[in-house]
C-alpha cells in the first residue's frame, strides 16, 4: 500500500503498462485495474478476485476524447449525460469498439465505460495513455472497498501496488444507464438518480425492452459480509427491540429504542452520508466478530434506491 503521490502513480502506470493489476481509488469505490485493450491483462482480474467469467468490467477512460478506442456509434444521448455528468460516478452502455477484448465485455457486443472524477484515476489513466479496465477491488460476492485498508484486506498478496488516496466520497458503485437508444435504460441504480438522469436527458427513462442487456453484476449474489444482514424498519428501529445477542450490530440513521444492540453505527443527517457509510459499516460490523448485523432500511427513492438495492443484495442468500 502507497500513498498516491506523483512517483506511486508512475509506478502504477508501469505495473499496468506490462499487463499487471493495481489497486486505485475512484471516487464511487477502489478499483482493482488492469490495461482494458489487453485480454491478458483483463483475465487476471477475474483469477484475483474469482470473479465469475460472465460478469463483464467497466472501462475508465480520461475523458471523452479516448472513448473511440472503446465504443462505438457514440449516440445523441451519451453525449449529452456524459456533458452533464463526466467526470463522475456515471457509466454508460455504449457499443463496443473491436479493440476491446471479449474478456473485457465477456463476450457482450456492448461496453460499459465511465469517465471517474476522482485526480489519482484519472492521473493514472493518462500517464498509463490508455483505457483501464476495473471492478470494484474486493472478493468476488464481498462488499465494495471504500477505503485502500478494504482492498488490501481482499486483494493484498494478488496485486502488485494499491494506491491509497483516502476514503472514497460516494461510497456506492456508479449508476449504469444503457445509452444506445434515443431514451436513457437505468441498469444499476447509484448516486446520480434516476430523475438526474431524465432531467439531463431531456426524455424520461424508458424500461428495459426484450434483449436490453441486464447489468449481469446484478444477478451475481453481492456486498454480502461473514455475518448474517437483516434489514430493519426506521419504526423497528425506534421501538422497543426484541432480545437480540451481545455478536449483534447495528447501522441506523434513526434514535434507536430501548433494548437495541449496544454495539452500533448512526448516521443521521442525508442520504448520501448513510451510501457513503455503508460498506465500510459491513466491513466494520465483520471485523468486530457480528453474528447478526441490523440495518436500517430507507426509503426507495432518490440516492435511497441505489442503498436498499445494495443493501437487499447484502441480505440475501
Ligand atoms: P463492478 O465494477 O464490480 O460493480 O462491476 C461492473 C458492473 O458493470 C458489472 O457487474 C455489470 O453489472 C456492469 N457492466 C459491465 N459491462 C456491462 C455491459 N456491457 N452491459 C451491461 N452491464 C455491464
Ligand atoms: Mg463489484
Amino acid at each position: 500500500m502507497r500513498r498516491a503521490d506523483a512517483p506511486a502513480i508512475a509506478q502504477a502506470a508501469e505495473v499496468l503498462r506490462r499487463g499487471g493489476l493495481v489497486v486505485f481509488p475512484t471516487e464511487t469505490v477502489y478499483g482493482l485495474g488492469a490495461r482494458a485493450l489487453s485480454a491478458a491483462a483483463a483475465r487476471r482480474i477475474y483469477r484475483a478476485k474469482g470473479r465469475p467469467s460472465d460478469n463483464p468490467l467497466i472501462v475508465h477512460v480520461d475523458g471523452p476524447e479516448m472513448l473511440p478506442l472503446v465504443a462505438r456509434r457514440v449516440t445523441p444521448l451519451a453525449r449529452r449525460l456524459m456533458a452533464a455528468f463526466w467526470p463522475g460516478p456515471l457509466t454508460l452502455v455504449l457499443k463496443r469498439a473491436p479493440g476491446v477484448p471479449d474478456a473485457v465485455t465477456a463476450g457482450k457486443s456492448t461496453v460499459a465505460v465511465r469517465c471517474p472524477a476522482h485526480p489519482v484515476a484519472r492521473a493514472l489513466i493518462a500517464e498509463l495513455g490508455e483505457p483501464i479496465a476495473a471492478p470494484s477491488a474486493n472478493l468476488s460476492g464481498r462488499p465494495s472497498p471504500t477505503a485502500a485498508a478494504h482492498a488490501a484486506r481482499d486483494l493484498g498478496g494478488r496485486v502488485s501496488l494499491i494506491l491509497d488516496g483516502g476514503p472514497c466520497r460516494e461510497g456506492l458503485e456508479s449508476t449504469i444507464v444503457d445509452a444506445r437508444g434515443r431514451r436513457p435504460v437505468l441498469l444499476r441504480p447509484g448516486t446520480i438518480t434516476p430523475a438526474q438522469v431524465a432531467r439531463a436527458a431531456g426524455v424520461p427513462i424508458a424500461r428495459p425492452g426484450r434483449g436490453a442487456p441486464a447489468a449481469p453484476g446484478t444477478r451475481h449474489r453481492h456486498y454480502a459480509p461473514s455475518c448474517r444482514v437483516e434489514l430493519v424498519s426506521p419504526a423497528s428501529v425506534r421501538g422497543k427491540w426484541p432480545a437480540t445477542g451481545k455478536d449483534s450490530w447495528l447501522l441506523h440513521r434513526s434514535r434507536a429504542g430501548s433494548n437495541a444492540p449496544a454495539r452500533r453505527r448512526r448516521v443521521p443527517g442525508p442520504i448520501a452520508d448513510y451510501a457513503r457509510a455503508l460498506f465500510s459499516a459491513l466491513r466494520e460490523a465483520e471485523a468486530a466478530g457480528a453474528a447478526t448485523l441490523f440495518v436500517e432500511t430507507v426509503a426507495d427513492r432518490g440516492v435511497g434506491r441505489a442503498v436498499m438495492d445494495r443493501l437487499r443484495r447484502a441480505a440475501a442468500g
